[in-house]
């Protein structure tokens, strides 16, 4: 109740707060053809049905920073269901609050009706629950997360609509959150792990008052839905700038919110430098337009609890394989359940740290049925990565790069010549027969 009541006094003192500033080309300097043609053909044809429409949100925030936007999203007054009459490749989703894909060639182009300034339903702690109500472009501006994502840019008249100086925030690069940034952060928790990626990936300072709650509010993040934290760490991880998107979740005290987060943050325990070194690789690869792998780079980073589980194995006595499927089969419930990590990315990833230990057989025809498994780039790949920090000789990592593009014959020849086995499969099959004849003397005692 309490809640409910200040999120609405709240409300009330900033839409007062809200005024309306117009800014002409001549100080944002955005060309509408700077906007996809996807955007642009669906803003006209909302146009010419005698609808409001502006791109809005990170597109003209990053338009103004001289970034290319990831994607367009569009504001509207239109209902979802006339969005979806105008539009044949269209499809209304989202569950919380109705959005219309809108589909144009390969493009996708998010379509959201103004939002209201009520909400439908908040819990005891004043979490939105149901949000379905609409309503017009200034309650809309109120109702998004920060100043510099609440632009509204018309490609007609080429002008911007800013409502809470948000233009002023994007020059001064400073992040900062419309509203009580408590109260917002009870709304929807999820807009703290925005902070941190928006700041490190633009480069912003976090404004005082917006960064202050979040220390507090951090443990609301717990309730959150595993998959849609899951998503935010996914974007956090594809931002192309990972790293400074984890310094600054370490300096807003967003600690233990996820496990994933916490594999990744700086000084988490066990957290050797595969993680850094995946994820300076994943920001080069999207910096130069290259795919990136998630289940790789979910490999790399719980790849330390892997490690340490798989060597334990190893000391124990089970044999390297055997080790290996007994480390990933002990963090495999952690991995299915709570952690939110969908199957098809989780597969790949066991299938990279399968693949390991059998690198170390370099007899025989174990290394020609390694080669034609079909994940062999990425796990020959990801123990490079180990390599760099020297769990892996480099010779071994020469022989294999020599072995995959070797003729039949030099292949042959490779295999005869090879050491017979590397890691500890022999050496732990010695340490098991010595334990076993241990155990009978002490039976025998
Ligand atoms: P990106 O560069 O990652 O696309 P973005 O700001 O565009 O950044 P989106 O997730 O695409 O992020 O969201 C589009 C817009 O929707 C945001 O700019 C913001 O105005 C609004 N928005 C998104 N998530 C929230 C939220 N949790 N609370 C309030 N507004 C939000
Ligand atoms: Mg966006």
């Amino acid at each position: 109740m309490l809640a409910k009541w200040l999120h609405k006094v709240l409300s009330k003192k900033s839409a007062k707060a809200a005024k309306k500033r117009e800014l002409p080309f001549n100080q944002h300097h955005i060309h509408a053809d700077e906007l996809s043609f996807a955007a642009e053909k669906v803003i006209k044809r909302l146009h010419n049905a005698g609808y409001q429409a502006f791109v809005v949100g990170g597109a003209v925030r990053d338009l103004l920073l001289g970034m290319t936007p990831k994607d367009f999203d569009v504001a509207t007054d239109a209902t979802p269901e006339q969005v979806r009459k105008l539009f044949r490749r269209s499809r209304i989703i989202g569950r919380r609050f109705p959005i219309v894909h809108v589909m144009v060639g390969p493009e996708t182009i998010e379509v959201t009706t103004f939002r209201g300034g009520e909400v439908s339903s908040q819990n005891e702690l004043g979490r939105i629950m149901k949000d379905a109500s609409y309503g017009t472009l200034e309650q809309d501006a109120m109702r998004r997360d920060f100043t510099a994502n609440a632009l509204y840019y018309d490609p007609e008249e080429e002008v911007i609509l800013d409502f809470h100086h948000g233009y002023d925030d994007i020059v001064q690069r400073r992040l900062v959150m419309i509203g009580d940034p408590q109260a917002r952060y009870q709304e929807d928790p999820v807009r703290m792990l925005r902070a941190a990626r928006l700041s490190g990936k633009l480069g912003f300072s976090v404004d005082k008052k917006t960064a202050k709650p979040i220390a507090e509010c951090a443990n609301l993040l717990q309730r959150e839905p595993p998959a849609r934290l899951f998503d935010e760490v996914l974007k956090i991880l594809f931002s192309g700038h990972a790293q400074a998107c984890l310094r600054q979740l370490n300096s807003l005290q967003l600690n233990h919110v996820h496990p994933l987060l916490d594999a990744l943050l700086p000084g988490a325990e066990g957290n050797d430098n595969i993680v850094a070194l995946a994820l300076h690789n994943t920001d080069e690869r999207l910096r130069a337009d290259k795919s990136v792998s998630m289940g790789f780079v979910l490999a790399a980073v719980l790849w330390p609890r892997i490690v340490s589980s798989w060597n334990r194995e190893k000391a124990a006595g089970l044999r390297s394989n055997a080790a290996m499927n007994a480390a990933i089969a002990a963090e495999r419930d952690h991995l299915d359940k709570g952690w939110g990590v969908p199957q098809r990315y989780s597969v790949v990833m066991r299938e990279i740290w399968m693949l390991q230990p059998l690198f170390e057989i370099r007899r025989g025809s174990r290394p020609f049925r390694l080669l034609s498994q079909q994940r062999f780039r990425a796990a020959f790949d990801f123990m490079c990565l180990r390599a760099q920090l020297g769990e892996v000789d480099a010779e071994v990592v020469a022989w294999w790069q020599t072995f995959q593009h070797a003729s039949e014959d030099e292949r042959a020849q490779m295999i005869k010549t090879a050491p017979v086995q590397d890691g500890s499969g022999t050496k732990s099959r010695n340490r098991r027969r010595r334990r076993r004849s241990n155990s009978v003397r002490q039976d025998e005692a």
